[in-house]
């Protein structure tokens, strides 16, 4: 495995394993349907193309979180989708979210009345979801909005209400007592709005049982391989691999300092190579000293500071010469997975999936 003339690194995407996520994500939710959250480009992975291999395998609901990302993707999919943003409506983005064909996700009663006076200057019948704050205290409408909210909406003629959702914020965490405090506080919402459809379940909502559904469940991390659920088996299948370029190699005595700081010092002899990856391709610096890389199945551990483009590590356990400039390392891939490098890092499998990668070549799969 050696990268083509020039190319740092390869970043690939499993189109065909994303589906099969999605169509196993779709089944656990059935008779409900899964949306998906494509915010932050698809979590890094090309928000083009995840939502069009989505949309082949039956996906029509897409969740960003900015309005400007809703407006780079409406163009490039097909009319039978919806595009909804998570984050809200910003004052002055009405027009604009409503001539771009775009649904806002309305997080208070000022932002559901913003959106109806659009709606009746515009003349038109504007199509919302209500988001409700049900314990998580980030976003959404809060309890003490909420009556007077279902009262404006009963005289309301310029604005259809498509569904009302919530967002859970243990999920991933099976048996935590949130998750039930956050169900029951959504049947008393949707008791304020009777017969209005419900969007409830992330990733991990959707492994918490029925109950969570509602009729349209909005998983993200789940479709890009990450684990829905803490401390079990992941269900999912890995949809991204990386591979990364080795830019030098070197062989050093005992009692050599390497990389920024001086902070590592080799106890032996050591054969080090330098591989094309940094803290500015999403390998958090907290990965100094701890995280590793792979060859033919070997761990090769990082040794020193993670630089910002660059990482060193110890590849004495491959026979000497294995490796050369160009000889392609795995980051990420069958021997480590996203939760594998995030744990090492001391963070979450999204924060490692939405940083990695973006300066690589990209192959779709
Ligand atoms: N719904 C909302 C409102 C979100 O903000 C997110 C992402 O954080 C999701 C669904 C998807 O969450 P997950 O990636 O855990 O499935």
């Amino acid at each position: 495995t050696e990268a083509r003339a020039g190319a740092s690194g390869y970043l690939t995407i499993d189109l065909a394993a994303l589906r099969r996520n999605y169509r196993k994500l779709s089944a656990a939710v059935a008779p409900a349907t899964a949306g998906a959250v494509v915010k932050a480009n698809a979590y890094g992975l090309g928000g083009e193309q995840v939502c069009k291999a989505l949309h082949a395998q039956g996906c029509r609901d897409f969740f960003v979180a900015h309005l400007a990302e809703a407006i780079k993707l409406r163009p490039l999919l097909p009319n039978d989708t919806q595009i909804f943003v998570l984050n809200g409506l910003q004052p002055g983005a009405e027009v604009t979210c409503a001539d771009a064909g775009i649904i806002p996700v309305l997080n208070s009663l000022e932002q559901f009345r913003r959106w109806s006076s659009a709606g009746q200057k515009l003349g038109r019948v504007l199509p919302a979801v209500l988001q409700f704050d049900t314990g998580m205290s980030r976003l959404g409408v809060p309890p003490e909005e909420r009556s007077a909210l279902a009262a404006d909406l009963k005289g309301c003629a310029s604005v259809e209400v498509l569904f009302i959702m919530s967002h859970l914020a243990s999920a991933d965490e099976v048996d935590n007592r949130q998750n039930a405090g956050q169900l029951l506080e959504m049947r008393k919402v949707a008791a304020e709005f009777p017969g209005v459809k419900i969007s409830f379940a992330n990733s991990g909502g959707v492994f918490l049982g029925d109950d969570y559904h509602g009729v349209l469940a909005r998983p993200g991390i789940a479709l890009y391989g990450g684990a829905p659920t803490a401390g079990r088996a992941n269900p999912m299948e890995p949809i991204v691999r990386l591979d990364v370029a080795v830019i030098q190699t070197r062989t050093v005595p005992a009692g050599t300092r390497v990389g920024y700081g001086g902070a590592y010092m080799t106890s032996a002899e050591m054969r080090l190579a330098t591989i094309a990856a940094g803290y500015a391709d999403g390998l958090p610096r907290s990965l100094s000293d701890r995280g590793a890389v792979f060859y033919g199945g070997v761990r090769l551990p990082i040794v020193g500071r993670v630089s910002m483009d660059s990482i060193t590590v110890d590849v004495t356990g491959l026979p000497e010469g294995t490796l050369s400039l160009g000889s392609l390392v795995e980051v990420l891939g069958p021997n480590q997975t996203l939760e594998d490098v995030a744990e090492a890092a001391g963070t979450i499998s999204y924060e490692i999936l939405t940083g990695l990668g973006h300066r690589y070549e990209r192959q779709y799969r």
